[in-house]
C-alpha cells in the first residue's frame, strides 16, 4: 500500500515540476487548483450555460477534437476522414479501442492547417457510453497536466486505472466534470427549502446542466456539494464474508445455508457528515425496519422517504449513531440507492466501554470511481 502511495507522490511531484508549480505542501491540491484556474480562465470570456458547453469550449481552447465511437460505423467514418496512411496512429486506434479501453488521446503528426492538434477518441460502445462524459474530461485533463505537449504521442486510458498518473487525472477530472461555479449554484436552486438533496433534485440538476453525465456520477457530485450532512449508499443482496466462506465449505452442507441480506456496497459522505463522526460501514446490513428496506421491496423506481432513528442502523459493535435521520431510498435494478440526511441533532452513538475491536477496525471505503456506472 505504501509503495502505491510513494508512486502516487512521485507522480504528483513530476506533474507539478512539469507545470512549473511549487513541489511543496499539498501538491494534489496545488494541481487541482492549477487545473481549475485554467478552466476558469477560459470560461470567463464567454457565458456558458451548462457543463457540456464548458467541456466543448475547454476542448476547443486546448486544440482538442473529441470523437465518440458508438458503433463500427463511427470508427469507419473516422478512418475515412483521417486515413492511417496520413496519420499512422489511427491504425493503432482501430486495433486498441477495445472493451478494456475507455478512450485514446493522440497528437496528430500531419494535421491540415484547419485540423486540431490533438484527437481524443472516446469509446461509447455498450456500457462505456455511461462513462463517456467522464472519459472526455479525463482526456482533457491529460492535456491540462501535460503542459500542452503530450509526452507520449499516443495515450490509452484503460478501464482499470492502475497507473498513478491515471489516478491523478481521474481525481482532477472528477472535480472539473462538475465544475463548481456552474454546478453548485444550480444544485442549490434545485434543492428544496429544507435544503435537502433528493433524487428528484439530482435528476433536475443533471437534465439542466449535465445531460451527458451518468445518473450515478451526478449523484456523487451532488452529495459532495450538498450543504447539509448526507450519506449516499448503494446496497445489494449479499452475504457476510464469513458466510461466503461457509457456502463454499463442503462441511457446512449439513447446516442451514446462510440467507442473503441487503448489505451496503458503496457509501459516500460529504465533509459535513464526516465531521459528525458518523460512519456507514461497508457490508453492514440495511436494517429491515428501515424505510430503505421497504423501498427495496417496492416497485422499481418508486421513491420511499420518511424519518427514522439512526439507532436502527447497527454493526456488530452497536448502532452507528443516534438521533433523527431523513431517509430517501429507491430501487434501480438489483441496487438499492439510499440518501441519509442527518441533522445537527444526529450524532455518533455513545459506545459502551470495550467496544469489540472488530467494530473499531472496520476498513474505510476504498476510493470510488467518480464516473459512475449507470446512466438514464
Ligand atoms: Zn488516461
Amino acid at each position: 500500500m505504501s509503495e502505491e502511495r510513494d508512486a502516487y507522490q512521485r507522480e504528483l511531484r513530476s506533474a507539478a515540476k512539469r507545470l512549473g508549480l511549487p513541489v511543496l505542501g499539498n501538491i494534489e491540491a496545488t494541481l487541482l487548483r492549477h487545473a481549475t484556474e485554467a478552466i476558469a480562465a477560459l470560461s470567463s470570456k464567454c457565458n456558458l450555460g451548462d457543463l457540456s458547453e464548458l467541456l466543448q469550449h475547454a476542448a476547443t481552447s486546448l486544440d482538442l477534437e473529441i470523437v465518440e465511437i458508438h458503433e463500427d460505423r463511427d470508427l469507419r467514418s473516422l478512418l475515412d476522414r483521417i486515413p492511417p496512411t496520413k496519420e499512422p496512429a489511427l491504425a493503432r486506434v482501430q486495433m486498441e479501442l477495445d472493451d478494456k479501453t475507455d478512450a485514446i488521446v493522440l497528437q496528430r503528426q500531419n494535421p491540415e492547417p484547419w485540423d486540431r492538434r490533438y484527437l481524443a477518441v472516446i469509446n461509447c460502445r455498450t456500457w462505456h457510453a455511461y462513462r463517456r462524459y467522464f472519459s472526455k474530461w479525463h482526456e482533457l485533463v491529460h492535456l491540462l497536466l501535460e503542459g500542452r505537449q503530450l509526452r507520449l504521442a499516443f495515450r490509452k486510458t484503460d478501464v482499470e486505472r492502475k497507473h498513478p498518473e491515471e489516478i491523478l487525472v481521474d481525481k482532477i477530472a472528477g472535480e472539473l466534470a462538475f465544475y463548481p461555479p456552474i454546478f453548485v449554484p444550480t444544485l442549490l436552486e434545485e434543492i428544496d427549502e429544507a435544503r435537502r438533496l433528493t433524487f428528484a433534485a439530482i435528476e433536475r440538476v443533471r437534465k439542466r446542466i449535465a445531460p451527458e453525465a451518468s445518473w450515478h456520477a451526478t449523484l456523487l457530485a451532488a452529495v459532495r456539494h450538498s450543504p447539509q450532512p448526507i450519506y449516499a449508499i448503494r446496497a445489494r443482496l449479499g452475504l457476510k464474508k464469513a458466510e461466503e466462506r461457509q457456502t463454499t465449505d463442503l462441511l457446512s452442507s449439513v447446516t442451514e445455508p446462510p440467507v442473503s441480506k441487503l448489505r451496503v456496497r458503496d457509501a459516500s459522505a460529504n465533509a459535513a457528515a464526516e465531521a459528525l463522526g458518523i460512519r456507514v460501514h461497508l457490508n453492514m446490513e440495511v436494517p429491515t425496519a428501515s424505510i430503505a428496506a421497504k423501498a427495496f421491496e417496492a416497485a422499481w423506481g418508486t421513491v420511499q422517504s420518511g424519518r427514522e432513528d439512526l439507532g436502527l442502523w447497527r454493526t456488530s459493535g452497536g448502532p452507528i449513531g443516534q438521533g433523527p435521520v431523513t431517509v430517501e431510498a429507491v430501487r434501480r435494478g438489483d441496487d438499492l440507492w439510499c440518501l441519509l440526511h442527518f441533522t445537527p441533532a444526529t450524532g455518533k452513538a455513545i459506545r459502551r466501554q470495550g467496544t469489540p475491536a472488530r467494530a473499531r477496525t472496520v476498513k474505510r471505503s476504498p476510493s470510488k470511481p467518480l464516473w459512475g456506472d449507470d446512466a438514464d
